[in-house]
């Protein structure tokens, strides 16, 4: 049949609207709310009128790209998913909001002399990364920082020009300090922050004997610590740092050897994450009065380092929870200047220029992971329409019995509702008895369970909707019980390490349906055989954090969600459990002309089953080997045919370089 255009629009109408009466609507500020957008977002992420996530890769500026449009690219090239992409325009963007935040503070206080950012490189040293930042920071003279031999091979190699600042961290032997001061003698702004006074002693040394005029700075123990999980960096307790009356004794060898002009800067590290303006402010105006000071005794010590510490908001709660802050990048910039303004103000001495190393705020918000739901395990309930033989068991029919009083009584009170849970408690637990002494079938069995099931859910639907002063414990319970598990296509321990090791939250959500709202509560569990490999907390306007809101899936469309703020630390640190690699990942760059306005400029893709394997010395030709050998050997007995064998030997080697996560037969 021919349909008139007339006749389509009317279909396309009536389509809608059935649409619109089977699924309920959900704006994209109620997604927004729910998911804590705004506070985590940070201006660059969004949900679109369509359902989808989007990204602003310009913070303030009309462009966006949605995630999910970008996912379904990916699929359609057949890349191999997890995939971690990275928006270089977010990067870049970082780079210069951090700038300009001190630059604004510098300009608004009238603070007498400059501002220098340098990128601790531990923080994410990928080759992109570190490049990509250096080119956004030009303009303001960005540097790098370095923590060890390794990241001082890879950082120095990228001095281009002779003023960029080079900050070397972390213990450094003799190769390390070699390398440093034939850095200096180059004519590069190198500078070693020693941590310890044998440090001093030996850098010093090596200087005399190369003849070289050497500069360094020195990392200072402060009375402040910071607070939270990183708050051993700081404080007495920490491992890092030169004390007080060592410094004292430091200047003396330093005066005695006629070289007080080698110390050139003065650093602290609170640790990373700092929640609380406060502790910083506090931390800044000790390590000022200490610059202060040896400035009045002529040290001429040319730059106040604050370290990292500049906080990101993943759970984007200002009440102080564990893993937000309580304050701006801009009231961050202020309090750096302004508490330095105001102490060499008083004691009247030079205003320092000011370094700070942030790689936390500067990475965190660019790549954003994205995870494919490969299957939700629900408790099995029961067919609604089910009723229970004559040949059924009693206690199966005592459960429907309880089933069917809970479900046609809509009235019932907390308490009528805790008996009637107790009710369906015990006889599960009898029929459990029952079937271990041999006396219930295995079906009958199941049908125990599945009713059980269907109680507590008709049961904790009800609660959810009560409004009730008191509720009892174990009906409140019952969320927990009844959860769905979302398995992913990703592991904990590869891609969000710092949530298994420290419980620290990222925020997750779906990348789409989101005009649609989540009626399924989830736990997100991962492909590793590790009862840890779940996530077990949630960035969620919901009072229990404990679950996710998630759409139900569906059979013909696949479901993603995104890992949001992943930039800073996880890429790095994730392990190798199970022999999960490291994942796919895709450089995005914003570009008005393109469809969908981005296009991709690269794509690395993630460890092979073959390279983790190398990793633990398990190498190619040995494996063919010795599975040929097995293969034969059955051939041979005559429990394969011949082809059959090379079918199976080509099969096994096939995956050597393939991807190390799960691989959907849609794929295939
Ligand atoms: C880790 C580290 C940083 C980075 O701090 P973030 O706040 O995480 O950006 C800076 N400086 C030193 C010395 C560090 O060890």
């Amino acid at each position: 049949m021919k349909e008139t255009p007339d006749n389509a629009v009317a279909t396309h109408d009536e389509a809608l609207e059935t649409i619109a009466q089977e699924t309920p609507v959900w704006t994209p500020e109620e997604a927004e709310e729910h998911y804590h957008v705004k506070g985590w977002g940070d201006g660059y992420f969004f949900v679109r009128e369509t359902g989808e996530v989007a990204v602003r890769p310009e913070r303030s500026g009309p462009a966006s790209i949605s995630i999910y449009e970008v996912v379904r690219h990916l699929k359609e090239e057949k890349v191999p998913f997890p995939v971690l992409i990275r928006f270089q325009d977010v990067l870049r963007g970082r780079v210069q909001q951090l700038n300009h935040a001190f630059r604004d503070a510098i300009a608004e206080l009238g603070y007498r002399n400059r501002y220098t950012a340098v990128y601790p490189i531990k923080v994410n040293q990928l080759h992109e990364v570190v490049e990509e930042v250096l080119e956004a920071g030009k303009p303001f003279g960005m540097g790098l920082e370095c923590g060890s031999k390794a990241e001082l091979v890879a950082a120095l190699a990228h001095l281009e020009d002779d003023d960029t600042l080079l900050i070397c961290n972390g213990y450094k032997d003799g190769v390390m300090l070699q390398l440093i001061l034939s850095g200096q003698q180059l004519g590069k702004n190198i500078i070693p922050v020693l941590e310890k006074y044998d440090e001093f002693e030996h850098f010093m040394h090596l200087a005399r004997t190369r003849k070289i005029r050497p500069r360094f700075g020195v990392r200072v123990r402060l009375t402040t610590s910071g607070a939270g999980r990183w708050a051993d960096s700081g404080g007495d307790l920490s491992k890092f740092g030169i004390s007080i009356p060592e410094l004292l004794t430091l200047l003396e060898h330093l005066d005695d050897q006629n070289r007080l002009d080698a110390f050139t800067l003065l650093h602290f590290h609170l640790g990373s994450q700092i929640a609380n303006i406060q502790t910083l402010k506090k931390a800044v105006k000790e390590i000022a009065q200490i610059y202060a000071q040896l400035r009045q005794r002529g040290v001429p010590i040319r730059y106040l380092d604050v370290g990292g510490g500049l906080g990101v908001n993943y759970e984007a709660d200002f009440a102080g929870l564990n893993d937000g802050i309580n304050y701006t990048l801009q009231e961050y910039a202020n309090a750096v200047v302004h508490s330095i303004m105001e102490v060499c103000d008083a004691e009247q001495v030079e205003h320092p220029a000011i370094i700070s190393e942030s790689g936390r705020a500067i990475t965190a918000h660019h790549s954003v992971l994205v995870v494919e739901a490969l299957g939700a395990y629900r408790k099995n309930e029961i067919d609604p329409d089910f009723t229970p033989a004559k040949t059924d068991h009693a206690l199966v029919h005592e459960l429907h019995a309880t089933w069917q009083w809970v479900r046609e009584t809509p009235t019932m009170r907390p308490a009528e509702l805790l008996e009637a849970y107790h009710d369906a408690a015990e006889k599960r637990q009898q029929a459990d008895s029952l079937f271990s002494f041999g006396y219930l079938p295995i079906e009958q069995k199941a049908l125990a369970e599945r009713l059980y099931w269907s109680i507590c859910r008709t049961i904790n639907e009800r609660v959810r909707k009560m409004d009730a002063d008191w509720l009892p414990n174990e009906l409140l319970a019952l969320d927990e019980h009844l959860v769905d598990q979302y398995l992913c296509d990703f592991s904990v321990f590869q891609s969000i390490l710092d949530h298994w090791a420290i419980g620290q939250r990222f925020p997750i959500m779906p990348l789409h349906r989101l005009d649609e709202p989540p009626s399924r509560r989830a736990v997100l569990v991962d492909l590793t055989c590790d009862s840890d490999g779940k996530v077990s907390r949630y960035v969620t306007a919901n009072e229990d954090k404990r679950y996710l809101d998630v759409h139900p899936l569906r059979e013909d469309e696949p479901y993603f969600l995104g890992f949001f703020l992943m930039g800073a630390y996880q890429d790095i640190m994730g392990d190798m459990h199970n022999l999960f690699g490291r994942v796919t990942e895709v450089h995005i760059y914003a570009d008005d002309e393109e469809p969908g306005g981005y296009y991709i400029e690269k794509m690395i893709p993630g460890t092979t089953v073959q390279q983790m394997l190398a990793l633990v010395q398990y190498f190619p030709n040995d494996l063919e080997r010795r599975m040929n050998a097995l293969i034969r050997a059955k051939v041979e007995a005559g429990v394969i045919r011949p082809r059959a064998g090379v079918r199976l030997l080509e099969q096994y080697l096939a995956t050597f370089s393939g991807s190390t996560y799960y691989t959907p037969s849609s794929s295939l």
